[in-house]
């Protein structure tokens, strides 16, 4: 990316917000007159499958990230080129950022955590994931919870002596009572387009053959919530559960609750937005329904930290995580063209 960028002309800055093994790719290009700054942030790794080459066959760009993200990513790489070379910017500057460490569970979207707490962002983003068919106006907060109950001593048959130790299973169908209490009481803190609050356990894992007491009983699940929850209040909900089983004589708890992403809300009256449909308007026919974001992506970060609108519009593109990723190469040239004009009439304003 460094290097097409700069065999392009353009100059490129390499910050490492956080991570020197790959530092994250920034170039600003400005057209030389005060105006406002829309930023392009794109992530450039894959998930771990197995590596696919690109080809191009019958107008589809196949291989690794065609479609999750290197595709959009390379069509906001095109919009800045044609910005530049059209000199088509009245005003403002064109912020591209480029990083690693978004796919989970390798990465945790540190690396635009980190540029944007260090200030590289823009008045307004757009985020070219493989989303297009609408606006993505919401989207709900997601924390992975992960448990480990023990006891102390070795496991042990139960008729001789196991029906009398500290009881994990005890405790840890006490806990799934308690989350399933929770997720009844959340269910009613809802939003009509991007869904309600949840707890829910997904796993739960525990013993080694039907007659013996064990020592360990792990549990996994989810906690989601809508906007206008704060992050805080969810950590000591989880607390209070967690410290009320932790009272059971003899059992020790070990967890953690991993916030992935904040909820996210698009402030739908800020100016990017029309600019933003009016593009729509004359590059597709017309502007996007509002829906709900189906993945958080890092438009979540970047509005959390920044307090910036983000908008999630990318190519129509297929098989993300998976082996058979495309996209079609005219849907290329139509994020590049949305990209550019949403520049220009955003910027100069
Ligand atoms: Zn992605």
């Amino acid at each position: 990316m460094d290097e097409i960028l700069s065999d392009d002309g353009f100059t490129v800055e390499r910050h490492d917000a956080d991570w020197p093994d790959a530092p994250a790719v920034v170039v600003r290009w400005s057209s030389g007159r005060p105006g406002k700054t829309i930023q392009f942030a794109g992530h450039l790794d894959t998930v771990h499958l197995t590596f696919v080459p690109p080809r191009v066959e019958s107008g589809l760009l196949y291989g690794s990230g065609a479609s999750d993200m290197k595709g959009g990513t390379a069509a906001a790489v095109e919009a800045l080129r044609v910005l530049r070379d059209l000199n088509a910017l009245q005003a403002g500057d064109v912020l591209f950022t480029a990083f690693d460490l978004h796919e989970a569970p390798w990465g945790d979207g540190a690396q635009i955590t980190a540029l944007t707490r260090d200030g590289i962002v823009g008045d307004g983003v757009l985020i070219p994931e493989y989303h297009m068919q609408s606006l993505p106006v919401g989207g709900r907060g997601l924390a992975i919870m992960e448990v480990t109950i023990n006891r102390d001593g070795e496991p042990m048959h139960e008729v001789v002596g196991g029906i009398e130790q500290p009881n994990v299973i005890a405790a840890g169908v006490e806990l799934v009572q308690k989350f399933l209490q929770l997720d009844k009481e959340l269910a009613e803190i809802s939003d009509p387009m991007i869904g309600r609050e949840s707890a829910f356990v997904g796993q739960i894992h525990s013993g080694e053959i039907f007659n013996q007491s064990p020592t360990e009983l792990t549990l996994s699940g989810t906690r989601r919530w809508i906007p206008g929850t704060k992050i805080e209040f969810v950590e000591q909900q989880y607390r209070s559960i967690i410290n009320e089983i932790a009272q059971t004589d003899g059992i020790q708890i070990e967890d953690n609750l991993m916030v992935v992403v904040d909820a996210f809300e698009l402030d739908q009256s800020h100016p990017l937005i029309d600019k933003f449909q009016s593009v729509c308007q004359a590059v597709m026919g017309k502007p996007l329904p509002v829906g709900p974001k189906p993945f958080a992506d890092d438009g979540n970060r970047i509005s959390t930290i920044a307090g910036v609108p983000a908008i999630t519009h990318g190519p129509d593109a297929k098989g993300a995580h998976t082996l058979e990723e495309s996209v079609p190469v005219k849907e290329l040239q139509r994020v590049a063209l949305v990209y550019a004009l949403t520049a220009m009439v955003f910027c100069p304003d």
